[in-house]
């Protein structure tokens, strides 16, 4: 099979039978945009999430570019460097990266943490061209003397926003300071908060910019609900909502790592099997919880966006919002966790007033309304009252700010 599409890019005709073994024959939108200016040598950050093809995207300049140096690695020192936030992650791109480098010399290798170090120490004495680690377990060994950063010609950073929110950001500077200043490096990120920005800032060096649409998911066949409940009634209506007979298996999104522990906390304390799974759970507890959802112990995952974020599990029948995000993109990811492959979902989204901002940007997103239903749950506060408040407050606020300019109108008066 020919594959001059990437060709066209200028990936080496090295790398055809990995393409053709692997069934690559069309690039995807960021291969096509990251892959000439990485082969060029320039710096590169890449909004784009997981499904897009990024993987391979930094993976083949990055390979290419190593190969073409025709000088092996010495020991301990790597001269490609790639950083994932999770030991699965780190082990996917591993796998990917191996089939495409089948035709080079190169050596590629993967370190994480939760496994004894032994082995790693061995491999990288050999001598890695490539290394793709977690960010903890490359510090351990870095201080242990097993892996020195010197070499370093070609620096990646993946799922950037997913390395802040599992709390690496220190680490990643730490190891971004040990690495020569003059490097190529990439980052590649879903989203862009400030930290991440100011992160590529700081080591990408007059970069190309590539971003990704995430694919669009078709919302119109999943069941959307709302219902208005003041936030501490929530949780008697999550309940409610969970103890249904048609939800076999759901998550629940939370806004924050805190209230995912929360939540999860007082359901199983209701009797519901629910378990969270956010950055600050440890790995092993993350698989733990991730297994236990998809043979079906824990039938409710409690998520932070970030978190869920390549989840892909089957037979999820409900997403619960427990609070709105506050991107309207996120309720569109979100959702898109159920009703896969033509199944049937619900989506249901629970909204205290103060979020009906919110809840009107995710209509408009979606171009349409969602339904709204009343639960049969007994209340503690009444959501009229709460936006008899939020008026009150409102107005009172109004007159506030009204009041110095009638004294400033008054002043140019006199
Ligand atoms: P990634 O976003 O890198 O995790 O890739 C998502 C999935 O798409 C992986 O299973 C890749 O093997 C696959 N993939 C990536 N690029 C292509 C391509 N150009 N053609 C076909 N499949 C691809």
């Amino acid at each position: 099979m020919s594959n001059d599409l990437f060709q066209k890019l200028g990936v080496s005709q090295k790398f055809q039978a990995a393409l053709d073994a692997a069934n690559f024959v069309t690039p995807s939108q960021i291969q096509d945009q990251a892959i000439p200016a990485l082969i060029e040598g320039r710096d590169v950050l890449g909004i784009a999430q997981t499904g897009t093809g990024k993987t391979a995207a930094f993976g083949l300049p990055l390979l290419q570019r190593l190969d073409a140096r025709n000088k092996p690695a010495q020991s301990n020192h790597p001269v490609g460097l790639v950083l994932a936030p999770t030991r699965e992650l780190a082990i996917q791109i591993h796998t990917e990266l191996t089939a495409f480098a089948a035709a080079t010399p190169l050596r590629l290798g993967c370190i994480y943490g939760g496994v004894g170090q032994n082995p790693q120490v061995k491999m990288l004495r050999s001598g890695l061209d490539v290394l793709i680690a977690t960010p903890g377990r490359l510090l351990d060994l870095i201080s242990q003397q097993h892996v020195k950063l010197g070499h370093v010609e070609i620096l990646v950073l993946d799922e950037a926003d997913r390395l802040l929110d599992m709390g690496f950001i220190r680490d990643v500077k730490k190891i971004v300071a040990a690495t020569p200043r003059k490097r190529q490096s990439l980052l590649f990120s879903a989203t862009m908060p400030d930290a991440v920005s100011e992160l590529a800032a700081e080591m990408l060096h007059k970069p190309v910019r590539v971003e990704v649409a995430p694919k669009q998911v078709t919302v119109e066949k999943i069941d959307q609900r709302v219902t208005m409940v003041a936030t501490p009634d929530k949780l008697a209506a999550i309940e409610h909502i969970l103890r249904r007979d048609d939800v076999k298996k759901a998550i629940a999104f939370t806004r924050t790592k805190h209230g995912a522990d929360k939540v999860a906390r007082k359901l199983r304390n209701a009797g519901i099997n629910a378990e969270a799974i956010h950055g600050n759970k440890s790995q092993n507890a993350r698989s733990r919880a991730l297994d236990g959802f998809k043979n079906g112990d824990t039938w409710v995952l409690v998520a932070t966006d970030i978190a869920a974020r390549g989840i892909d599990i089957d037979g999820v029948t409900h997403v619960v919002n427990f609070e709105l995000p506050h991107e309207p993109e996120s309720y569109v990811h979100r959702i898109g966790r159920t009703g896969r492959a033509g199944a049937a979902g619900s989506a249901w989204s629970l909204v205290d007033p103060s979020e009906v901002k919110r809840l009107r940007a995710v209509e408009r997103l979606i171009r349409m309304p969602i339904t709204q239903e009343d639960l049969d749950i007994e209340v503690t506060v009444p959501v009229e009252r709460i936006v008899q408040q939020q008026q009150k407050s409102h107005q009172e606020q109004g007159q506030k700010r009204r009041r110095p300019r009638r004294r400033r109108a008054s002043r140019a008066a006199a």
